[in-house]
């Protein structure tokens, strides 16, 4: 088959992975950076153009959409969708997954574990927003923040006051969470690939003081066994975002697994090399079993 994955560069981990999978199982795979893409929409035959010609057909795409050009990204598969590939992620589940508040707001409907979460934009009402969500210590985050980035740890009332009042002045979007201090910074990513949890791994924060897990923030990785409950809720929350390829982060509360996040495009460095699982190679496959050749 003919797979392009859309991505930025091609020397990136999950890109160069990718493509060694695609080609160890006699497939044609080519890197097509995203944003050099452009498309034609008026015409009945939707098309993409790419560094001056018309793109290539092809079977199948992976998409691999950084946080930065979720816009973007997201219209080029969509594009990519009316030309009638198959793509892993189509652009509505990427677009889902990449807004924390409406992942959780579509988590909540089914009934998934979820923090407690508020959202605000006004001022007026902060102290009942704190109040809501059950006081501190809370979690403030943006919205469309990744890496852990945007993840502040708020003590006290009068800090989180601070902060909310800070970022909601700066007319960012926020979530206001409680704080699961049992996890004990640490959470379970699971990255599900066509309906099945394919590899699981642990991440720890690298210090008592730090409490984002985040491999990006120095936390640490290493395999990890997961429960039926805490598989079966990985697969059904990456479903309800839509995702055939997710990672899903889980905490571990006293009452029981919660979601953190959903992401679309999850890296597979941090989750090959901990765990020796061929991530790439199951990516591939779910292709073989669902585009037309
Ligand atoms: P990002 O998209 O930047 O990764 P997350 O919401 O996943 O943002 O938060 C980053 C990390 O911070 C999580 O992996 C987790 O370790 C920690 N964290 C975030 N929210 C909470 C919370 N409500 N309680 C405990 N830890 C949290
Ligand atoms: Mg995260």
């Amino acid at each position: 088959m003919k797979i392009a994955i859309l991505s930025r560069k091609e020397n990136l981990y999950s890109t160069a992975r990718l493509i060694e999978a695609a080609e160890a199982r006699n497939h044609q795979a080519d890197v097509i950076d995203t944003m050099r893409c452009y498309m034609n929409i008026t015409s009945s035959q939707p098309t993409i153009h790419y560094k001056g010609k018309e793109l290539a057909v092809y079977d199948a795409v992976i998409p691999r959409i950084g946080a930065s050009v979720t816009f973007y990204g997201a219209a080029v598969v969509r594009q990519l969708e009316m030309m009638g590939v198959y793509c892993v992620n189509d652009s509505v589940a990427i677009t889902r997954g990449r807004d924390k508040l409406r992942s959780l707001q579509l988590l909540s409907k089914k009934g998934i574990g979820l923090p407690i979460t508020g959202f605000a934009h006004a001022l007026d009402e902060i102290q009942d927003l704190i109040k809501m969500v059950g006081g501190p210590p809370l979690v403030i985050k943006f919205l469309e923040g990744t890496q852990g980035i945007g993840v502040v740890l708020v003590e006290t009332s009068k800090a989180a006051r601070s902060v909310l009042e800070a970022f909601l002045g700066l007319k960012v979007n926020i979530m206001v969470q409680e704080y699961i201090k049992e996890a004990g910074g640490a959470d379970i990513r699971c990255f599900v690939v066509g309906g099945v949890v394919v590899a699981a791994m642990k991440r720890q924060a690298k210090s008592p003081e730090e409490f984002r897990s985040n491999l990006h923030r120095g936390g640490i990785a290493t395999p990890a066994d997961i429960t039926e409950e805490e598989k079966n809720m990985a697969v059904r929350a990456a479903h309800i975002i839509g995702l055939n390829v997710a990672g899903v982060d889980i905490v571990r509360s006293n009452r029981g697994p919660l979601i953190m996040e959903v992401n679309a495009s999850p890296g597979l460095e941090g989750i090959e090399k901990t765990t020796g699982i061929d991530v790439a190679t199951k990516i591939i496959e779910l292709i073989e079993k669902n585009a037309k050749n």
